[in-house]
C-alpha cells in the first residue's frame, strides 16, 4: 500500500473504475473523506469496446470532465447499422435530457482520467491497493471496513493486510464481485449474461464518426457436428482516432451455443470476411484478442445491505439490450453517492440505515423494469429463428430502426415532456406497463 496509506475514511470506495471514480468524485464535492482503493496503477488497460453512447456522454457532462479531442476523446455522430443486406446510419436522438453525441476512447485514457477528476477534487486515490476483504463487525453483522494490502504493477497483491475502517464501504470492483462474494452475495442465475471479447487493428478506419455495430454475427458449424448459425449479439468496429479501431463482438446466454462457441474464433473468422482494406488481419492486430463477462440487468442483488453497497458490474448493471456499462456504472454511482451524502448528514445508526436502503429501490426505480423488458428481448434473440427474421425484416424498414436504437440504447425524453415522439410514448408505455420484478 502507499506509504501515507489513510486507515480510515468516511467512505472506502473498492475499484477505481468508471463507477468507483464517479462515486468518489460527487462525494468529495459533497465534503466527504473518501478513499478510493484501486489494485492497478493508472494508466491501465481494461478490456472494453471503448464505446460511449450519449448516456455515458451525459454523465460525463455531469461530471464537469473536460472532453477534449487533444486528449483523446473521439465524438461520433449515431450508430451505423450493418445486417441483412442493409446498411443504416441512425444519427443519436435529439434530446432535452441527453446529449446528441457519443464518444469513443480507450478505457486507458478514460479510467485514468475520471479517477484523477475525483482525485483533484478531494477524494484520496490509492492505487495498487489490493483489497482482499470486507471487514464485519462481530457484534452488529455490519461491514465496518476492509483490509488491503499492497500491490504489484500488475494489480497482484503482494503485501501484508492491513485494516482500513469506514462506516460504509462502496464495491465498485467490478465483474469479479470480491467485496459482495465474501459476504455471500451470489451470482442470480435467473438474469442474463454476456461474453464479450476484442482486440485493436491498425486501419485507415480508425477516425470513423459512427458506431458500427453488426447484427448478424455467424458461428461455423463446429467439428464435433454441432450446429453453428447465427448468434444472439453484435460485432462492433469502433474507431478510436488514434490509427486503430477497436474491433470486437458480445454474445448473450440465451441461445442453445453459448459456453460452446469459441468467442474468439467467431472473432478472428467474422474480421477475415471483411474487405482487406480495412485491414483486420493478423498482419495489423495490436495487442491480443482479450475478452470478460457482461453482468447483465441486476444480475447480483441486493445492491445495499448492512453497510456495503454496489454500483456498476459488481451489481450486475450492464444493459442487456446493448451490453453497455459504462453510463450504468456511472448512474448508479451517481445515485449511490447522493445517498450516501444524504445518510452522512443523519444521527444515528437506525436514521443513517433508512437512507442508505433508499439506493436499492432508486436504482430500481430508474433501471428495474427497462431491464425486465431487456430480459424478455434476450430470450426473444435467444431464438436464431426470430433474430433472423427481425434482421431481414426489420433492417429494411429505418423508422422501425429509429425505434429500436432508442430502445436497445435507452435514449427517450423525458416522459413528462409533452413535446416527446411517438416512439418516446411507446417506450415510456412499454416501461411503466412492465414491473420491475423483484430486482432487489
Ligand atoms: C469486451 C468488452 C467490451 C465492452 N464494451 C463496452 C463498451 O463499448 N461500452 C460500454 O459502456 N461498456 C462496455 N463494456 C462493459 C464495461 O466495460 C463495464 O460495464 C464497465 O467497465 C463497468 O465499470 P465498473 O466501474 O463497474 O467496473 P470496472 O470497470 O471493471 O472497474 C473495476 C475496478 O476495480 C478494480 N478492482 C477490482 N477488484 C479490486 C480489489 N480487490 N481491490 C482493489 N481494486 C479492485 C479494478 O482494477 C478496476 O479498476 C464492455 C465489456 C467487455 C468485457
Amino acid at each position: 500500500m502507499a506509504a501515507q496509506a489513510s486507515n480510515s475514511a468516511d467512505v472506502i470506495i473498492v475499484g477505481a473504475g468508471p463507477a468507483g471514480s464517479t462515486a468518489a468524485y460527487y462525494l468529495a464535492l459533497a465534503g466527504l473523506d473518501v478513499l478510493l482503493l484501486e489494485k492497478t496503477s493508472f494508466p491501465r488497460e481494461k478490456v472494453c469496446g471503448d464505446g460511449l453512447t450519449p448516456r455515458a456522454a451525459r454523465e460525463l457532462e455531469l461530471l464537469g470532465l473536460p472532453i477534449r479531442p487533444e486528449d483523446g476523446w473521439r465524438k461520433n455522430k449515431g450508430l451505423r447499422l450493418i445486417g441483412g443486406g442493409h446498411r443504416l446510419e441512425l444519427p443519436w436522438p435529439e434530446l432535452s435530457t441527453f446529449p446528441d453525441y457519443g464518444l469513443v476512447r480507450t478505457r486507458e485514457g478514460f479510467d485514468e482520467a475520471l479517477a484523477r477528476h475525483a482525485q483533484a477534487a478531494g477524494a484520496k486515490l490509492q492505487e495498487r491497493t489490493y483489497v482482499t476483504a470486507p471487514i464485519v463487525d462481530d457484534v452488529s453483522g455490519r461491514i465496518v471496513g476492509v483490509r488491503a494490502a499492497a500491490a504489484d504493477d500488475k494489480g497482484r497483491r503482494v503485501g501484508e493486510e492491513q485494516p482500513v475502517y469506514a462506516p460504509l464501504v462502496l464495491a465498485c470492483d467490478g465483474i469479479s464481485a470480491r467485496m459482495a462474494l465474501a459476504l455471500g452475495i451470489e451470482k442470480r442465475d435467473d438474469r442474463p449474461l454476456g461474453v464479450a471479447v476484442r482486440t485493436y487493428f491498425e486501419s485507415p478506419r480508425h477516425d470513423d464518426d459512427w458506431l458500427e455495430s453488426w447484427v448478424e454475427l455467424r458461428a461455423k458449424d463446429a467439428d464435433d457436428g454441432s450446429r453453428g448459425g447465427v448468434l444472439p449479439g453484435y460485432g462492433w468496429v469502433f474507431g478510436v482516432g488514434d490509427g486503430t479501431s477497436n474491433v470486437g463482438l458480445g454474445i448473450l446466454n440465451s441461445s442453445k451455443q453459448f459456453g460452446k462457441v469459441d468467442y474468439r474464433q467467431v472473432l478472428r473468422d467474422w474480421t477475415a470476411s471483411m474487405p482487406a482494406e480495412w485491414q483486420f488481419d493478423p498482419e495489423h492486430q495490436r495487442g491480443p484478442i482479450r475478452g470478460a463477462a457482461l453482468p447483465m440487468a441486476f444480475n447480483r442483488t441486493p445492491h445495499y445491505r448492512d453497510g456495503i453497497m454496489l454500483a456498476g458490474d459488481s451489481g450486475g448493471m450492464v444493459n442487456p439490450f446493448n451490453g453497455e456499462g459504462i453510463a450504468y456504472a456511472m448512474q448508479a454511482a451517481r445515485i449511490a453517492a447522493d445517498v450516501i451524502a444524504q445518510a452522512h448528514t443523519r444521527r444515528g445508526v437506525a436514521n443513517k440505515e433508512r437512507v442508505l436502503n433508499e439506493y436499492p429501490r432508486a436504482v430500481k426505480a430508474e433501471l428495474g423494469s427497462y431491464y425486465t423488458l431487456g430480459r424478455g428481448f434476450v430470450s426473444v434473440i435467444g431464438r436464431p429463428a426470430l433474430m433472423q427474421i427481425g434482421v431481414k425484416y426489420g433492417m429494411a424498414l429505418p423508422t422501425l430502426m429509429r425505434f429500436i436504437v432508442k430502445l436497445l440504447a435507452n435514449l427517450t425524453e423525458d416522459p413528462r415532456r409533452p413535446d416527446r415522439d411517438a416512439y418516446d410514448r411507446v417506450i415510456h408505455a412499454l416501461t411503466f406497463l412492465t414491473p420491475a420484478t423483484d430486482n432487489q
